[in-house]
C-alpha cells in the first residue's frame, strides 16, 4: 500500500484499489448460528456458506480477482494440447522465477504429490522449517520422515523476532551430518510458514541453507504458496533487501532453490498450481506422473481461463502496492486484539491474524481442542468462520493417542483484497466480547473420527451445554442486534 500519512496521526492501512464487483453477505441470527454450528459437527469446514457472514476459513481460492484478470480470462486458448494460454503461463513464470521448466498441476496439494511421489523413498527424512498439513501426508504416504528443524523464535507465540520461519541452520548442519545426505530425501522451505501464522524466512536464512545443502549435494525444494507475503516482509524487514525491488528478491530466492511449487489458490490469486525447476533430471521424472494425475501438460487439471487469471496475477504479485494490502490487514488486526488484551501471534505475518486459543481458553485442555471449540464460540458470536490449526489439524498416531501440537491457534484468513476495514473492525469487537466471556466456553469431542486429515470432514460435539450459555449471554448483552 501506498505511504500515505493521515493529519490525524492515526495509522489505518489504506486500499489501493477500488471495489467494483459486489456480493451480498447475510449475518444470520444468534439462534440460526447455534443450530448451525451444531448441525456441522462443530468443525467450521462444514458450516454452510449462506450461514456464514465473514468468511475467514483460508485465504485459497477466495482471493478477489483484478479487472485485469478477469479481462485475460476472455482471451483464453482452450485447447487440450498446446494451448497459448498454457505458454503465456509458462513465460511469465520463466520471466518471475528465471526457471526453465514448468509442470502444472490442478492446486498446491497435487505438487506435493508428484514430488514425494518422486523424490522419497521409505526411511527418508525430509528436513524443513516447519511442517503443512498436505505436504506431511504426502511425505508420510511415501513412506518419509518429516523433520521441523524451525528456529527457536518460530515456536514462540509472541515474539518480535521478524523472520519466524527462518530455519534453524545450526540444527541443519548437526542434522545433515549426524544421518547422512543419503538419508535424506531433500530439503523444504515454506514460504509464509503456515501454520506457525504465515511467518516469514528471510533471504539471508535461505542463502544458509542453499550453503549447507550445497555441501552435502542436497536438493532445496521450496514451498512458494505464501510467498507473495514472504516477499512483502523481505522487502519491509530485512535491511540488506530494502533497496531491492520485488522482482529482484524473487529472482535472488528462486536462484538459491532447485524445485519451486505452488497453490495458484494463493499465489497469483486464482485457482491451480505448478512446480518449476532448471534440473532436468528432475523434472523428466516428474512429468510422467503430470497426465497420470492431473491432465496432459499444457493444463495440469486447470481450466484456461484460471491460467490466464494465474500469469496476470503472478505479474501483479510483483507490484507492492498489491502485496502490502494482506499484512497492512493483518498487522491492523493484531495491533487492535493487542490493545484490548488479546492473546495473538506476533509479530503480525501473512496469510491472516492467528488467536492464540492456549492463552485465550487456558481452562480447555489440549484433547478437548482448544483451538476447535474457540472457532465454534467465535461463529456462535458472530458469525465468522474460522480455522482451527492445532492439535484437531494433526493426526493420531498408530497407538491411538494424540499428537499435541506445539501451538493451538484459530486462524482467521485475510483474503486477499476482499473484506473492507469495517467489516475487520466488527471481527475485532466480537473477538474482544469473546474474550471477556471466555470462561464459558468449554471443549469439543470428537463423534466421527476420519484417520487422515480429520479436519476437514470429522464431525464434533461440546462436552457439556455451554454453547447454548454462550448465546444466551450474547443475547443478554446485545438484546436484538444480530
Ligand atoms: C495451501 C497450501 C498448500 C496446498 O495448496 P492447495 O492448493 O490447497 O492444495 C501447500 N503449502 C502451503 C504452504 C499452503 O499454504
Amino acid at each position: 500500500m501506498a505511504n500515505v500519512k493521515f493529519h490525524s496521526g492515526e495509522q489505518i492501512p489504506l486500499e489501493m484499489h477500488k471495489v467494483r464487483i459486489v456480493q451480498k453477505l447475510n449475518l444470520p441470527s444468534v439462534e440460526r448460528r447455534l443450530k448451525a454450528i451444531t448441525e456441522a459437527g462443530n468443525n467450521t469446514f462444514l458450516l454452510k456458506n449462506r450461514d456464514v457472514f465473514i468468511d475467514m476459513l483460508t485465504d485459497s481460492g477466495v482471493n478477489a480477482m483484478s479487472d485485469r484478470q478477469q479481462a485475460a480470462m476472455f482471451i483464453a486458448d482452450d485447447s487440450y494440447a498446446g494451448s497459448e494460454t498454457f505458454i503465456r503461463l509458462e513465460n511469465k513464470l520463466k520471466e518471475i522465477f528465471d526457471t526453465e521448466y514448468f509442470l502444472p498441476t490442478h492446486q498446491g496439494r497435487a505438487c506435493e504429490n508428484i514430488i514425494s511421489q518422486i523424490l522419497v523413498q521409505p526411511g527418508l527424512i525430509v528436513p524443513m522449517n516447519y511442517h503443512f498439513t498436505t505436504t506431511k501426508s504426502h511425505i508420510t504416504l511415501n513412506g518419509g520422515i518429516v523433520e521441523e528443524l524451525i528456529c527457536d523464535a518460530g515456536l514462540e507465540v509472541t515474539s518480535s523476532y521478524p523472520f519466524k520461519g527462518n530455519m534453524d541452520v545450526i540444527k541443519l548442519k548437526a542434522f545433515v551430518e549426524k544421518h547422512g545426505a543419503d538419508k535424506i530425501a531433500f530439503v523444504r522451505m515454506e514460504a509464509g510458514a503456515n501454520l506457525i501464522g504465515g511467518q516469514p524466512f528471510s533471504l539471508n536464512n535461505l542463502s544458509e541453507v542453499r550453503k549447507v545443502c550445497d555441501k552435502h549435494g542436497l536438493i532445496l525444494v521450496l514451498d512458494a504458496s505464501l510467498l507473495a507475503d514472504n516477499l512483502y516482509f523481505i522487502k519491509t524487514r530485512e535491511q540488506e533487501c530494502k533497496n531491492m525491488s520485488i522482482r529482484e528478491i524473487t529472482l535472488k530466492i528462486a536462484s538459491l532453490c532447485d524445485v519451486i511449487y505452488f497453490s495458484a489458490r494463493k499465489l497469483g490469486c486464482a485457482r491451480g498450481g505448478g512446480i518449476c525447476t532448471n534440473n532436468k533430471d528432475i523434472f523428466v521424472k516428474m512429468r510422467e506422473l503430470i497426465p497420470l494425475y492431473e491432465g496432459f501438460l499444457t493444463y495440469g487439471g486447470m481450466s484456461v481461463r484460471e491460467m490466464e487469471a494465474i500469469t496476470v496475477g503472478l505479474d501483479e504479485t510483483m507490484d507492492e502496492d498489491f502485496i502490502s494490502q494482506g499484512p497492512q490487514f493483518i498487522a491492523f488486526m493484531v495491533d487492535e486484539l493487542m490493545k484490548k488484551g488479546v492473546p495473538v501471534v506476533t509479530p503480525a505475518g501473512g496469510l491472516g491474524c492467528h488467536i492464540n486459543a492456549m492463552d485465550f481458553v487456558s481452562h480447555i485442555p489440549q484433547e478437548q481442542y482448544p483451538a476447535g471449540a474457540l472457532a465454534a464460540a467465535l461463529y456462535i458470536a458472530s458469525g465468522v468462520r474460522g480455522m482451527e490449526r492445532g492439535t484437531l489439524s494433526e493426526q493420531r498416531n498408530p497407538d491411538g493417542t494424540e499428537t499435541f501440537s506445539n501451538m493451538e491457534l484459530l486462524r482467521l484468513a485475510i483474503p486477499r483484497r476482499v473484506f473492507t476495514l469495517s467489516q475487520i473492525k466488527y471481527v475485532i469487537d466480537r473477538i474482544v466480547w469473546l474474550h471477556k466471556n471466555r470462561n464459558l466456553i468449554e471443549g469439543l469431542t470428537f463423534v466421527e473420527e476420519p484417520n487422515i486429515l480429520r479436519f476437514f470432514f470429522g464431525r464434533l460435539k461440546p462436552v457439556s451445554n455451554w454453547q447454548e450459555k454462550l448465546a444466551e449471554k450474547f443475547r443478554k448483552d446485545f438484546g436484538d442486534s444480530l
